[in-house]
């Protein structure tokens, strides 16, 4: 929700001597006066938030913020994130193809190294020899312009047996003793593509079990909770650390059936009959969220949202949640849920929400539905790339990643039954939710 209280740091900057000379500025209360060189507190100016919680991340005894940055596209950005008071980095070696890394690297060299927790994460399906590993981590540091990484993580690896890559271990152990990589982390969100991956809960939990890792990156949230909770058990009882990702299954999945009939009045066709028995299934569920804000009083969705992120934070097991800033308006509103304890009208609309909405959410890490579809279109993953793409500002790489996936597009779904529909225990308007998704990805 927007801090009605101070004005945005777009408008900080807008309004401020010191816009022209960057956001890197900001957090520093004075400012200096173009004219006379003095010092000077502007009247308009409210302080930007700034986080107030930092939690032990496991037993790397690490005390990182409890909202995190990834993703980190940028600098500016980024850099005042921290100033902020952020301190623990989410990047990988395939982000931007190494554009984060990058981007992370210019930032942080303003900084004190050692007040930063900066994990990367690296592929395995793209090489996992210890050679491999070893020079890729190289390249990694190299672009992060720093001497060591916090932790270096598996990039979502699709398998159990996956965790256990011998190249990858022992890399791991050379490049620790060469203080090149402090901690071993993993990654998991469910399928990369296909159906044929084991879903997230399995492999982490294998993870936990293995024992060589120290920090997990997972997907917890107020509507999917069980397998986030079994991991979250597992990874207590081990002392790993725990940060979370797809925190806030809420945006815009309220305001669908705009978007849709808007990208129909815009392509100016007339709507295939196929196509308007899908909208009309969206309208439906879209009328349900209208009327569930209205009946509770919800103007803004951001509430939800932000109700989320406290749900999240109030279990101890979670050390800290991955924040996508995309642009300065994003930094304020989430920066100032640190250390806010969750409300009772919080629990409440996260319950009403579930019951209400919670088929507009295609659960991250899911994939039951997949084995449904005769077509082999991996409905999870197309989905996770469609969330990247609305919801993440990534734009040019969801549509990157859809084009990559070596097996059939959601353009089939159209004319399908939606046998993949039918298969979802939790209700959710898949069929209607991939095509839409399609379209984003593919600018149809
Ligand atoms: S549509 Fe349902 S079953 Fe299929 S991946 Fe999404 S949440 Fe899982
Ligand atoms: S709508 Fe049909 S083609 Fe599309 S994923 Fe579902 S079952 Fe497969």
């Amino acid at each position: 929700m927007k801090n009605t209280n101070s004005m945005n740091r777009r408008n900080f900057l807008k309004n401020s001597a010191m816009g022209v000379v960057g956001a890197g500025v900001l957090g520093q209360a004075p400012l200096l006066n173009a004219e006379d060189k003095t010092v000077k507190t502007p009247a308009t100016a409210v302080a930007p938030e700034k986080i107030k919680a930092y939690r032990t991340l496991g037993r790397t005894d690490f005390k990182v913020s409890d909202i995190a940055t990834g993703g980190n596209p940028n600098p500016a950005v980024l850099k005042a994130v921290l100033e902020a008071g952020v301190n623990y980095i989410d990047t990988a070696e395939s982000y931007g193809n190494g554009e984060s890394e990058k981007t992370t690297g210019s930032v942080i060299k303003d900084f004190n190294r050692k007040s930063l927790f900066i994990t990367s994460k690296l592929n395995l399906q793209k090489g996992s020899s210890k050679e491999n590993i070893l020079e890729r981590t190289h390249k990694c540091l190299e672009r992060l312009q720093t001497d060591y990484i916090d932790c270096m993580m598996i990039h979502g690896p699709q398998t159990s047996e996956e965790v256990k890559t011998e190249g990858f271990h022992e890399a791991m152990k050379q490049l620790k003793s060469e203080g090149k990589i402090r901690w071993v982390g993993i990654s998991n969100h469910g399928a990369t593509y296909g159906p044929v991956a084991e879903p997230m809960e399995k492999v982490l939990l294998a993870a936990a079990a293995d024992g060589r890792f120290d920090v997990m990156l997972l997907v917890y949230n107020f509507i999917q909770q069980e397998s986030g909770e079994r991991v979250l058990n597992a990874c207590a009882d081990k002392n790993i650390g725990c940060t979370l990702m797809k925190t806030k299954p809420v945006e815009k999945y309220l305001i669908m059936k705009e978007m849709v009939e808007e990208r129909a009045k815009k392509e100016g066709k007339e709507i295939a009959e196929e196509t308007k028995k899908l909208l009309d299934g969206f309208k439906e569920r879209a009328d349900m969220a209208a009327e569930f804000m209205k009946k509770n009083n919800i103007t803004d969705p951001r509430e939800i949202r932000d109700a989320a992120i406290r749900f999240v934070l109030k279990n101890p097991k979670v050390h800290t949640v991955c924040i996508n800033f995309r642009n300065f308006d994003d930094i304020d509103p989430f920066i100032k849920l640190s250390g806010s304890p969750m409300t009772a009208g919080d629990e409440k609309k996260l319950t009403l929400y579930r019951e209400g909405c919670g088929s507009f959410y295609c659960r991250h890490a899911c994939g039951v539905c997949e084995s449904r579809c005769p077509h082999g279109v991996p409905v999870n993953t197309v989905m996770r790339y469609n969330h990247y793409f609305e919801f993440q500002g990534r734009e040019k790489e969801a549509m990157g990643k859809y084009a990559a996936l070596p097996t059939p597009k959601a353009g089939l779904c159209e004319t399908c039954a939606g046998f993949c529909q039918a298969a979802c225990p939790y209700n959710v308007q898949i069929h209607g939710l991939l095509s839409h998704a399609h379209r984003n990805l593919t600018l149809a």
